[in-house]
């Protein structure tokens, strides 16, 4: 049977809410697609469990104390910590920076910023001593009724620098706020921080010549708070179900392993736990294809190589044969193939790129209407033509090895080098 596009835009549909990290959306999820591997393969799927942060945030507050009284709306910021009941009452000082001189004035006092907060600009803080922060999402257009406020949290990297608590509000108060120059504040901030269960679904077609040469496959199928998450990545988890219906009708000559990720908008989190507990099986993997965003109807299919150089030709010269329209280049792509890279791993990540304007992530506009199928089988027939060469080669002849330049590259992702 063919790739479907009709067949993959049915799929998508089905898995068309809001699937965070940790929480119920994501195991149903999970559970969508596991049911899905079975009715493709007649198999089950392995659902292989993980831990990973949650938070829940029982009470947030932000109040301007001083020269005037006003509560402005907020949400908490994951993983920051606890206030007293009663609250936080502070100095505060808007920053507009994160230079010295910013910095120098911030000490024992409530920090207001704009923006989200990176690692590096979270250790100068710290060290800079405030004793909570407060920061914008958003944009000066949004509207109450189709905006959210984002969810951000901590994570495990910061918390080694420190910990405050921090509230995030909307850029459009914000801007009405900083020029009535308030200063003092309060934040009051409870909420739970530990870990719950996530889980990453495998599946796998042996090989029918080369059983001990595999192929992984990744795709992540959570989402972050709010977004249905069609375009990032419920379209490339589709297309990962249609490759595995591929190989379950046209037997593979190597092994193909499929591997649907749990928490990577939570920092690649289950491709970390899949490499971390399969180490021992790293050696048999040749290559890593992972598939993060595709289907948008006005758009353009793009390859992130990686690896080695050559692999880019590769690819090049067969979109050129095929009259495929698309680019490439070998760069680090924020995604599940970084942990195999890591490991030494080539990865080649597919996307289709959507046109300027034509599509948002992150947020509740994260919509099927900027998708087709039409797009997901043009991107996946493309996959399948690149995927059926490596798979079915004679020699495998991707080698399994890493260029310099992308090791830096990916030490730095991973912040092993700054
Ligand atoms: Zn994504």
């Amino acid at each position: 049977m063919a790739i479907s596009g009709d067949r993959m835009f049915l799929m998508l549909k089905k898995l068309g809410f809001v699937r965070l990290s940790t929480y119920e959306g994501e195991k149903k999820g999970a559970a969508i697609i596991a049911d899905e591997v079975k009715s493709i393969t007649g198999c089950d799927a392995t659902i292989e469990p993980f831990m990973a942060p949650h938070y829940e945030i029982k009470k947030v507050k932000f109040e301007i104390t001083a020269p005037f009284a006003e509560t402005i709306e907020a949400t908490g910021y994951g993983f920051s910590g606890n206030t007293a009941p009663e609250g936080l009452e502070a100095e505060m000082v808007y920053m507009e920076g994160f230079d010295e001189i910013d910095l120098a004035k911030i000490r024992g006092k409530i920090v207001f910023f704009t923006g989200g907060i990176g690692y590096a600009n979270f250790e100068k803080l710290c060290k800079a001593g405030p004793v909570g922060f407060v920061c914008t999402c958003g944009t000066f257009l949004d509207r109450d009724e189709d905006t959210d406020m984002d969810q951000r949290m901590l994570r495990a990297k910061h918390l080694e620098y420190g910990k405050m608590p921090g509230v995030v509000i909307k850029m459009k108060d914000a801007l009405k706020l900083i020029p009535r120059h308030p200063t003092r504040a309060r934040i009051t901030l409870e909420q739970t921080e530990g870990e719950a269960e996530s889980q990453n679904v495998i599946c796998e077609v042996k090989g029918s010549e080369f059983p001990d040469e595999v192929i992984v496959y990744t795709a992540h199928y959570d989402s972050v708070e709010y977004s249905e998450g069609y375009f990032d990545n419920g379209s490339g988890s589709v297309m990962l179900l249609e490759m595995l219906r591929h190989y379950t009708e046209n037997p593979p000559k190597r092994t193909v392993r499929f591997i649907w990720c749990g928490s990577e908008e939570r920092g690649l989190l289950g491709s970390k736990d899949y490499v971390t507990k399969h180490e021992a099986e790293l050696d048999a993997i040749r290559l890593c294809i992972n598939i993060d965003m595709a289907g948008p109807i006005l758009g353009k299919d793009a390859a992130v190589i990686t690896g080695e150089e050559s692999l880019c030709h590769a690819i090049s010269f067969l979109y050129k044969e095929l009259g495929h329209s698309m680019s490439v280049e070998q760069n680090t792509y924020s995604s599940d193939s970084i942990p195999f890279a890591d490991k030494g791993i080539p990865g080649v990540n597919f996307m289709r790129r959507a046109a300027q304007g034509s599509s948002l992530i992150h947020c509740r506009h994260d919509v099927i209407d900027i998708l087709s199928g039409e797009s997901l089988e043009y991107t996946t027939n493309f996959v399948r033509e690149f995927s059926d060469r490596v798979v079915n080669a004679c020699f495998f002849p991707i080698p399994k090895k890493m260029p310099d330049n992308m090791v830096d590259k990916i030490d730095k992702y991973l912040l092993k080098k700054k």
